[in-house]
């Protein structure tokens, strides 16, 4: 099913010792998920992903414009007729309940034309059940299991009314670092295998990109881009984007373009053609540098991080943003920590430039000298 923002924006109205104020906590969506897929809504706290989410179930209604599931205008649909299957942060199971009982629960609240005959719901419910593989733990109470099983549980009871689109709020969130990876691939394998539409929240970058068809990245109630995660990694719309997506993030230093050349500090780092005079902010994903000894690029040597994978080169310079420049090196290339220079080449599909006027991206072409 695939569900369409149009125009969407909801407001709050917030109250504080000077008065009373507006939050526009969702401005003017206006775009498509298409179905089938699993779309990550990525942003900081308070960008108006949980708000989006509730106005997509029903459980707020919008300040203005429209929401359709396929063809269908719903707006006005109450949540239990939106056909939406909702997993939070917090599980939120019965505790009382056992595993089975919990699952079967919004299948005993259907009514009228949708109640289920007992065989199908204990059909739904063992399926449900199996499909986050959680099936051996059915007389379980929540109090008995990991927060990892007790997710699978509240998935599971999202799942068994095969709703036609499921939503999950920050789902990952109270699970330690270990579940979080297993789960968000368990996550991915259900989405998969039931094709349901799939709008997952998060916070954090890495799981958006790592699990999504495509992300949405907002701030402050705004979209700022919409695109496959490699994709908006690798052409981010502007320095906010830029800075969101990536670890270590991307390194921004301050710099400007003149007469077809790159200049950070008094360095000329780059030649490129298609960009005007101007200052600029140049952003350089951490494995955009090249380490050469009459490399364009100096920066002062912190140290050599060795992981066994890859290596990392910590230094700083005066016209970078960032505290330390965190650069990625393949580990068979020997960095001598004890330089207290080092000089960098640079990787032009590695970096980015934006204007230090609108912060918005300038396309460029590198010039190869
Ligand atoms: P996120 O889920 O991305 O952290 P939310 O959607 O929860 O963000 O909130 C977006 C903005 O709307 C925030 O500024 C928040 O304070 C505000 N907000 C959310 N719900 C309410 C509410 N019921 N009343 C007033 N303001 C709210
Ligand atoms: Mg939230």
């Amino acid at each position: 099913m695939k569900v369409i923002l149009k125009n969407l924006t909801k407001k709050f109205q917030s109250y504080n010792k000077t008065g009373k104020s507006e939050v526009i906590a969702v401005n003017d969506f206006d775009f498509e998920i298409p179905d089938g897929k699993l779309i990550g809504l990525l942003g900081p706290s308070g960008c108006g992903k949980s708000t989006t989410l509730n106005l997509i179930s029903g459980l707020e209604k919008p300040t203005s414009g429209q929401i359709f599931f396929g063809e269908d205008d719903v707006t006005n649909l109450p949540p239990e007729n939106r056909g939406v299957g909702l997993v939070f942060q917090n599980y939120a199971l019965y505790p009382h309940l056992t595993v089975r009982q919990n699952i079967y629960f919004p299948l005993e609240n259907l009514k009228g034309k949708e109640k289920l005959s007992k065989e199908e719901m204990e059909k739904r419910v063992v399926n449900a059940a199996k499909m986050v593989q959680i099936d051996e733990l059915m007389d379980r109470k929540p109090g008995e299991l990991s927060g990892g099983q007790q997710q699978r549980v509240a998935i599971a009871r999202a799942l068994v009314k095969m709703p036609k689109v499921l939503l999950l709020d920050e789902p990952l969130s109270n699970l330690d670092a270990r579940l979080r990876l297993q789960t968000r691939e368990e996550i991915r394998r259900i989405q998969h295998e039931t094709k349901v539409t799939t709008i997952f929240v998060t916070h954090d970058q890495e799981e958006a990109m790592s699990i999504s068809d495509m992300i949405v990245v907002m701030k402050d109630g705004v979209v700022h881009q919409i695109g496959k995660p490699q994709d908006v990694y690798d052409h981010p719309v502007n320095l906010f984007v830029a800075k969101f997506l990536g670890t270590p993030p991307i390194n921004v230093f301050t710099g400007k373009v003149a007469g077809g050349k790159l200049i950070i500090g008094t360095e000329e780092v780059m030649e490129l053609s298609g960009v005007e005079d101007q200052e600029v902010y140049v952003g350089i994903r951490p494995e955009g540098f090249i380490l050469q000894e009459d490399g364009p690029l100096s920066c002062d040597l912190k140290g050599v991080e060795v992981t066994g994978r890859d290596t990392t080169v910590v230094s700083t310079s005066a016209a970078c943003l960032n505290t330390e420049i965190r650069s990625i090196m393949n580990a068979e290339i020997k960095v001598d920590a004890a330089q207290k220079c080092v000089r960098f080449a640079l990787n032009p599909n590695k970096v980015k430039l934006f204007s230090a006027q609108t912060e918005k991206s300038i396309e460029f072409k590198a010039v190869r000298g």
